[in-house]
């Protein structure tokens, strides 16, 4: 009936010509009317009795109906609190933080107060604090210390369709937690409707359905298959602003890189419309966007002017954005999946699921009846996409994962509880990842080294290279390394000032590569009084370097809570480059001809990525990540010494021949893993983690 009040369906399809119905009259409601038309809260007293007589319970909702911002207040309100911490996971860092700072505000409280949030490197919570939103990731890693989950009375597990590795892993945790605490409430939130899943899962609990408000969505699909999926979204973006009626647009485009540029793209076209159209408001949406530009998508559109949000998949069920009426979605996405030609994890563009098809359609028929342009045929939306996404657990490697299993004491993974269980070639390879870093041994037992990486919230690569830095005498360094890798956009490079940029940025690059311009970059920030107008001088984002910041305090506090030194090499910023072989040591690359190179694993022809530092060509690269586009690019490349790689990871390489000079050495250098690929008998490790499939 709100909806209704709202905008009537009936006057929406009549007066296609006086579209200014209702817009914007949600926000003149008062923060009390709003809470109450949404659709979860004619449920509220059915739900909170269900939560009352039973320990998991399963709730169901259209994105948008109050789920994640309503459950915990109810809780609140009912009580819960005074029992422990209302906690409630989210897949993604960005919905955390969002959904915390609105339900703060609709409590009238101070963010991080009775109501905060836990983001990994960020936490706004305080000993006050009775509603928490959290990473799942974060919640995970607090299992280790306490399984039993003792400081919570309640755990809602949000967006549990989404089916993250962690919400996966927190599924069997708090299955186990709920055994041992018959207090413990746990919720598993879904906005689709598979429901039935995650109550066979936990004992056969019930299933609470919201019912939606949602209105019709006309799906048009492409006639013909699109050769370029960017074009076309623009061009329906202007066919839509310029023929349809009033209403906004929401895109579904793959990240970033994707979005900004498109959005220069679409500047331009508009700007060549001049004032003979009605104004477009361009916002972007994506993880890695500052929270006050975030904000700004859910601000009301003015009236006479269209808003176009560019968003990431994360628009799909993590944030709610009202007033779309069209939605245009591409149909892909950018995942993380393990990719055994570069023996890693990898960020590749691949289709998206019918169900994920389907969420994105839904968003445009939230305030009303909305159109959804697929670009992709029929034929290809039955025949190409999947019914299910696959989930995480059977897509990633899952070192990190087991790491923490192990840590927690769970050691028999074929027979934990997975809702759906990862192969076990998949736990084979991390359990061999794992051996190479130290951190089990030979009978998959976590290793005191193991233990000390589960210290580092981080991969666990990347925690072996902290630590390892240690004895490499560079901690410092290497803390301030990875609050910089961590960190996304450092550089502004201005599509009128690439020139200029790219030359003040030559001045901090570091003949060894990226890992050490970066130090550079962030000591010379330092050294100017961490200044803005530096930053701006050196076409720096400030934004980003503060958030290094952050990330490196926290760093250099876990440091400080498990005693670990902080050592400084000074100048001698080969210690760094040692220390990163003794995590990264697997991801090497050998230059292969003219501008490619082989990586030494897998033996997969790669790139130096064009934005890296290195503009010679070393014999021997080491490199963080794999970036997937028109070629297979490594991204954060550092020039090494082949022979270091023997010395910080004996048991992964072996020199043929005697150690003489290094020159000889780096010739045959011969990563054990390869030998392991060829024939598993041959190896040593087979039999422990060998699968018998
Ligand atoms: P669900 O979890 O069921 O998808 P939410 O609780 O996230 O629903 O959202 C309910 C409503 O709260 C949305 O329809 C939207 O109107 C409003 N809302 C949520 N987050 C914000 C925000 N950050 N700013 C303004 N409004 C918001
Ligand atoms: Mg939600």
């Amino acid at each position: 009936q709100v909806a209704e009040e709202e905008i009537g369906s009936d006057e929406w399809k009549l007066n296609q010509k006086q579209k200014n119905v209702s817009f914007g009259k949600r926000t003149s409601m008062s923060m009390k009317e709003q809470r109450e038309s949404l659709p979860v809260f004619k449920m509220r007293d059915e739900l909170l009795r269900a939560i009352h007589e039973n320990q998991f319970i399963v709730i169901v909702g259209e994105t948008g109906s109050g789920k994640t911002t309503q459950l915990t207040q109810y809780l609140n309100e009912d009580g819960f609190a005074r029992d422990g911490i209302i906690a409630c996971t989210q897949p993604r860092r960005v919905a955390a933080t969002s959904v915390a700072k609105r339900v703060s505000e609709e409590m009238g409280v101070k963010l991080g107060e009775e109501v905060g949030y836990t983001v990994r490197f960020d936490d706004k919570t305080s000993p006050r604090t009775q509603i928490k939103y959290m990473t799942d990731g974060m919640l995970q890693r607090e299992a280790i210390k306490d399984p039993d989950m003792s400081q919570y009375s309640v755990v809602m597990l949000d967006e549990a369709h989404e089916r993250t590795i962690a919400t996966d892993i927190l599924f069997a945790l708090l299955k186990k937690a709920a055994s041992r605490r018959p207090d413990l409430k746990i919720i598993a939130t879904s906005a689709t409707l598979n429901a039935k899943k995650f109550s066979t899962y936990f004992n056969d609990c019930p299933v609470v359905n919201i019912p939606g408000r949602t209105f019709q969505v006309e799906k048009l699909f492409s006639s013909q298959p699109v050769m370029d999926y960017l074009l076309a979204s623009l061009d329906a973006i202007m066919k839509i602003h310029l023929e349809e009626p009033k209403g906004d647009i929401l895109v579904f485009l793959t990240g970033q890189e994707e979005i900004e540029t498109s959005i220069q793209v679409l500047e331009e076209k508009i700007k060549n419309f001049g004032d003979t159209i009605p104004e477009l408001i361009i916002l972007p949406v994506y993880s890695a966007l500052p929270s006050e530009m975030q904000s700004r998508i859910f601000e009301p559109t003015p009236k006479g002017s269209r808003k176009v949000i560019l968003a990431t998949n994360i628009a799909e069920t993590s944030l709610t954005i009202d007033g779309i009426y069209y939605v245009i979605d591409p149909g892909f996405a950018k995942i993380n999946a393990y990719d055994a030609k570069l023996g890693m994890d990898s960020l590749v563009v691949r289709p998206i699921s019918q169900a994920q098809a389907n969420q994105r359609a839904g968003r445009a028929g939230r305030t009303g009846p909305g159109k959804c342009f697929r670009l992709y045929t029929e034929l290809a939306f039955k025949n190409e996409m999947l019914p299910n996404t696959i989930p995480e657990i059977q897509r990633q490697n899952l070192s990190n994962t087991i790491l923490m299993l192990k840590a927690i004491g769970i050691n028999d993974l074929l027979n934990f509880e997975f809702m759906d269980p990862p192969s076990k070639e998949s736990i084979m390879l991390s359990l061999n990842d794992l051996y190479f870093l130290g951190a089990v041994d030979q009978d998959s037992r976590i290793t005191k080294i193991g233990r000390n990486l589960v210290n580092i919230p981080a991969d666990p690569t990347i925690s072996k290279t902290l630590i390892e830095s240690i004895h490499y005498r560079c901690s410092d360094e290497m803390i301030t390394v990875f609050a910089m890798v961590s960190t996304p956009n450092i550089f502004h490079r201005p599509k009128k000032e690439q020139e200029l940029a790219d030359k003040k940025k030559a001045r901090f690059t570091h003949p060894h590569g990226d890992h050490l311009t970066y130090l550079n970059i962030y000591n010379a920030w330092v050294n100017n009084g961490y200044s803005k107008t530096w930053c701006e001088d050196n076409f720096i984002q400030e934004r980003s370097l503060k958030r290094a910041r952050d990330i490196r305090n926290q760093l250099l506090q876990i440091f400080k809570r498990v005693k670990y030194p902080i050592l400084s090499c000074g100048a001698d910023t080969n210690a760094v480059r040692k220390a990163l072989c003794s995590g990264f040591f697997k991801n090497i690359a050998k230059r292969d001809r003219e501008g490619s190179y082989k990586t030494l694993a897998e033996g997969t022809v790669v790139y130096i990525h064009p934005s890296s530092s290195i503009r010679s060509s070393p014999q021997y690269v080491l490199y963080n990540s794999i970036l997937n586009t028109t070629k297979e690019y490594l991204v954060h490349v550092t020039i090494i010494e082949p022979h270091w790689l023997v010395e910080v990871s004996p048991d992964f390489f072996e020199i043929n021949g005697k150690q003489t000079e290094a020159k000889k050495q780096s010739e045959k250098i011969n990563p054990l893993f390869n030998r392991f690929n060829r024939d598993q008998n041959h190896w040593r490790l087979s039999k422990p983690f060998h699968s018998t499939k």
